[in-house]
């Protein structure tokens, strides 16, 4: 009886130990398992942490609000003298000076249309534009063994002088152009349009032939208009694509308003335009705003003489940003989240954000 007890014990023992050791085993592979996927999380965690812990730090004193509003600059020629609509290769100059200086950095059009913001933070993201393709914005001045000179004067010169000086300064512009010859070299256009490109600047659609499209009545004549610049660049930059449009007059059809989504996307014809741009006199909203509309996009009017802006130049709206008249979008550096004081949470359309994650903080009262 007591040796029965006793190897009764004994395999009960046993049999606990075993499953102790099988579990365990499998405890222990658990264990490795939950380690490796552990490092993994405490890398990211730690990323994560570091990420957050940084904007922590910064977020006081660097102010990011990606709720705010964006300059759209409204260019168009280049020249001898400043005018409605001409602007003095010193005066381009000194636009850009004061930009950099002020904190801004430009981003394309169709970045600003779809919310990709990679500006640095604490810098508030510009796109500048220039409407109908004048020689003076791109200027070929000799050819020697395909080796072009770009005239220094030009819109292209000015801007990629200036980039060449502060790289941190993007090459970001967008040209609209029409079906004429843009920027007016023929011999030259293959060479203009591509360098553009290669650049990494932009080619809009300021419809074939300058198109008014206030009393228009057919959408025939719209997608004609649209559809033949795009072809055009296609042709020459292969796999380009104009999916950006500057209104010319900034018209818009009045007799039938129903007609303007043939501006946005054609039916007869395929193009779709991410951005729609008018002629402008504010600054305008953030692309994650509730009421952002990528097909009417407000400009500022890139010119100083007030009895053209009326207080609403350039130099007006940088003044009226700075002062908080308007809330000015002020990066935070990280193209995947969207970072707006508390306040502002309300306005942020979280379709419009995406994939991105929005981040909220508390503004401490600084004053
Ligand atoms: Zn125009």
């Amino acid at each position: 009886m007591a040796i029965k007890r006793i190897l009764k014990k004994t395999s009960v023992v046993f049999i606990i130990l075993l499953i102790l050791f099988i579990t365990g085993c499998s405890q222990d592979a658990e264990t490795i398992s939950d380690t490796e996927e552990g490092i993994d999380d405490i890398v990211q965690d730690k990323e994560e942490e570091e990420e957050i812990i940084t904007s922590d730090i910064d977020l006081q004193k660097i102010k990011p609000n990606e709720a705010g509003q964006i300059m759209v600059l409204m260019y168009h020629s280049i020249g001898e003298e400043e005018k409605e609509f001409a602007r003095t290769p010193e005066s381009f100059r000194k636009d850009l000076e004061k930009l950099y200086e002020t904190g801004y950095r430009p981003i394309s059009l169709k970045d600003y249309a779809e919310g990709n913001i990679d500006t640095p933070s604490g810098f508030s993201p510009v796109v500048i534009t220039f409407d109908d393709g004048n020689k003076n914005q791109f200027n070929i001045i000799s050819e020697e063994d395909e080796t072009y000179t770009i005239d220094p004067k030009s819109a292209v010169g000015i801007l990629t002088d200036f980039h060449e000086a502060h790289p941190d300064f993007p090459l970001e512009a967008t040209f609209f152009v029409n079906d004429n010859v843009p920027f007016g070299q023929k011999e030259y256009l293959d060479y203009k349009l591509n360098y553009l490109v290669e650049q990494g600047m932009d080619i809009g659609n300021h419809t074939a032939n300058h198109f008014d499209f206030t009393n228009c009545t057919d959408s025939k004549s719209i997608e004609h208009e649209i559809w033949t610049v795009k072809e055009k660049v296609d042709s020459i930059v292969r796999g380009y694509e104009v999916n950006t449009l500057s209104l010319p007059y900034g018209s818009k059809p009045k007799k039938d308003e129903s007609l303007f989504q043939y501006i946005v996307s054609g039916q007869e014809q395929d193009y779709h335009n991410i951005a729609i741009v008018e002629v402008g006199w504010d600054p305008y909203k953030s692309p994650y705003d509730m009421d952002f509309n990528p097909s009417g996009i407000h400009r500022v009017r890139a010119s100083d003489l007030q009895e053209y802006v009326k207080g609403t130049g350039i130099y007006d709206w940088m003044d009226r940003l700075e002062k908080g008249e308007r809330t000015k979008f002020v990066s935070d550096g990280n193209p995947k989240t969207v970072t707006v004081p508390e306040d502002y949470k309300d306005q942020i359309d979280l379709e419009k954000i995406g994939e991105r994650e929005l981040v909220t903080y508390v503004l401490e009262d600084s004053e």
